[in-house]
């Protein structure tokens, strides 16, 4: 007990008794000895009968722990606990909603060989700012792209709901979202691995990023997020500030302009080539644009139009942007219920190949035929390949679409030259789509094809179109591939895609085959004969063989005879058609 002056112990216990923590004393089983007020009623919740003599059976409930505690032999001084949070009854769940979980924090310590010291205080506040705090970082954490630092995916969904909840725009406002995604990004990571292909991401991140100012809120008044969306794929909330009224307007014209040059200079930003170590990386982008509008009901919804229209600018070629419409809609729901009707055709053997032969133009013998595919649909009859081809290749189908006709055909010309013996086609021509040619496996499938059916490889021609070959390396080294199995390669379709005749040398091809809106108009063109002429010159410099498509007519076979080219494909000949026509036709020459 102190024993200076009154009035310094006075006001020393005006201060224990005061003070705005708990302070409780007790004996080591916890009788309380000493109890100053802040205490007691930070204790009273937890006591039940009102009696508050004894420490431990108050926080019985609590923390039943402590009467074992503080039996333990421990020396003088030592804690007992530190910073013991006891939740305390009444409060949390079972409280009004929203009322916080109220905490005591409580600290023992063995005074000595008979008392224990407790100081006890509020902590709710302190836990309720550290869970505030750990769940703002959860929330950043959880709305960020770890790759690029950019606002993920879920982030840009709750910016688009949020510009659409905070009800109709200002005048002359309204909100839009551009879709970017890389074009064939698969082939960059194969080309140059992935570690470059993350790179390329992350560059693209920041052109987005500085393209949009930094990405800001939605509804901060800059106007624009910019989000990694999914792996290669990006997307800019957009706010479209335009001139009078117009743009309140969905697709009014000042909104689609405004947009429209936007996502112009994002197609050719993000397609300038990138810097990556010491290698220029080329990727281009599609970028598929919607403005926000009554019809969508939510942030999904605008993305799936997004989406659509992204899809649109791809099916166009890539490296351009689409603006979204409602006939983008209907037309996916077409190609959904064809693509259900494909899958079924290729279980239920709906397809089937057609022929058609490639000539001699000096003598007009047989040399080749090109294998078609045509699928014998249950309600709308035979369907041409340009209305199937394209879903096949969007959905992966194509893989086993191209297998089964590759299949066919080797076969078929295995059948013929047992049967035809001398009459028989020399080769047989099938056509391989992009998707094809990317997958790895392949050169296997063919290997197999050849060796299933029996056939020489020297007598399988595969043609790829010449937009495929074209600036590809990663197509390039799979056709060097394909062609040390000894077959012949084939560039289809010659004049209407990317390559010119001066990098003909460039690709691994044996034969050029120029497409049929050249020979359509050879005769009546002057323009497309020089062109025609041209590719035979050059081609012949290079030993290539030049087949000439669709040839109708007889002056048009004439004419190509005179030009010296080699082959000739089209209906002047014969149509192509199913095997036993295709037969009786070899028999009959
Ligand atoms: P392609 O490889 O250029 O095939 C030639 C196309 O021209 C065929 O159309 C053929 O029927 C048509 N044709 C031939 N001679 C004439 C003619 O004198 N006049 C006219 N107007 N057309 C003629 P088809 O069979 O409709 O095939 C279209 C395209 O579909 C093909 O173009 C090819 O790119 C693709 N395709 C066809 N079968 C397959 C296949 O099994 N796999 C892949 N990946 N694509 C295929
Ligand atoms: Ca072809
Ligand atoms: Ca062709």
């Amino acid at each position: 007990m102190p024993q200076g002056s009154p009035p310094a112990y006075e006001a020393l216990v005006q201060f224990l008794y005061g003070a705005p923590v708990g302070l409780v004393q007790t004996s080591l089983s916890g009788d309380i000895s000493m109890i100053n007020p802040k205490a007691a009623q930070l204790l009273m919740p937890l006591v039940a009968d009102g009696n508050l003599f004894n420490l431990f059976d108050v926080l019985e409930t609590v923390a039943p722990q402590l009467r074992a505690l503080a039996m333990q032999p421990t020396e003088s001084g030592s804690l007992i606990c530190d910073a013991l949070h006891l939740p305390l009854p009444g409060s949390g769940l079972s409280a009004t909603v929203g009322a916080a979980q109220r905490t005591l924090a409580l600290q023992l310590l063995r005074l000595d060989d008979a008392t224990l010291m407790g100081t006890l205080t509020d902590a709710t506040a302190a836990i309720q700012h550290e869970q505030q705090r750990l769940a703002a970082r959860l929330h950043a954490a959880t709305r960020t792209d770890v790759l690029t630092t950019l606002p993920n995916r879920l982030a840009l969904l709750e910016a688009i709901d949020a510009a659409m909840e905070n009800g109709a725009p200002p005048p002359g406002v309204r909100w839009a979202v551009l879709l970017v995604n890389a074009d064939r990004f698969e082939s960059v990571n194969i080309t140059h691995g992935p570690i470059a292909g993350d790179a390329v991401l992350r560059a693209m991140a920041g052109r987005l990023h500085a393209f949009a100012g930094g990405p800001t809120a939605a509804h901060d008044g800059h106007g624009c997020t910019v989000a990694r969306f999914g792996s290669d794929e990006f997307a800019v909330l957009l706010r479209v500030q335009g001139h009078g009224d117009a743009v309140d307007t969905p697709g009014s014209d000042a909104a689609t302009a405004a947009c429209d040059t936007v996502a112009r200079s994002l197609v050719e930003s993000l397609g300038a080539p990138y810097r990556i170590g010491d290698t220029g990386v080329h990727a281009s982008v599609s970028v598929g644009v919607v403005g926000v509008d009554a019809s969508h009901r939510h942030a999904v919804a605008v993305m799936q139009d997004a989406d659509l229209a992204m899809r649109e600018a791809k099916r166009l070629g890539g490296s351009r942007h689409s603006m979204f419409t409602p006939a983008l809609r209907t037309q996916a729901w077409k190609r959904g219920s064809l693509e259900a009707d494909l899958r079924r055709a290729l279980e239920e053997s709906q397809l089937f190949v057609v022929y058609q032969p490639i000539v001699s133009l000096a003598d007009g013998a047989v040399t080749g035929m090109e294998a078609l595919v045509r699928w014998q649909h249950p309600q709308r009859g035979v369907v041409p390949p340009d209305q199937f081809i394209g879903i096949a290749e969007e959905t992966g189908l194509i893989l086993v679409l191209g297998e089964w006709v590759l299949l066919h055909a080797c076969e078929q010309l295995a059948e013929w030259q047992r049967t035809l013996g001398p009459r028989a086609p020399r080769s047989m021509s099938v056509n391989l789509s992009r998707a094809q040619i990317l997958e790895p496996s392949i050169v296997g499938t063919v290997a197999r094809a050849l060796a299933a059916s029996g056939l020489a490889a020297g007598a399988l021609q595969l043609e790829v179109t010449e937009s495929l070959a074209a600036q590809d390396t990663v197509v390039q080294q799979r056709l060097e591939e394909l062609k040390a199995l000894g077959l012949t390669l084939a560039l289809d379709d010659f004049g209407t895609g990317y390559s010119s005749l001066a990098s003909l040398h460039l690709l691994p091809i044996d034969v050029v085959k120029i497409d049929r809106s050249f020979v359509a108009q050879s005769v009546t063109n002057p323009h497309h004969r020089v062109l025609i002429e041209a590719v035979i010159m050059v081609a012949r410099s290079l030993g290539l063989q030049v087949v000439a498509e669709g040839v109708e007519t007889l002056a048009q076979a004439e004419l190509l005879a005179a030009l010296d080219c080699d082959k000739a494909q089209g209906y002047f000949y014969a149509r192509p058609s199913p095997d036993t026509a295709a037969t009786a036709w070899l028999l009959s020459r």
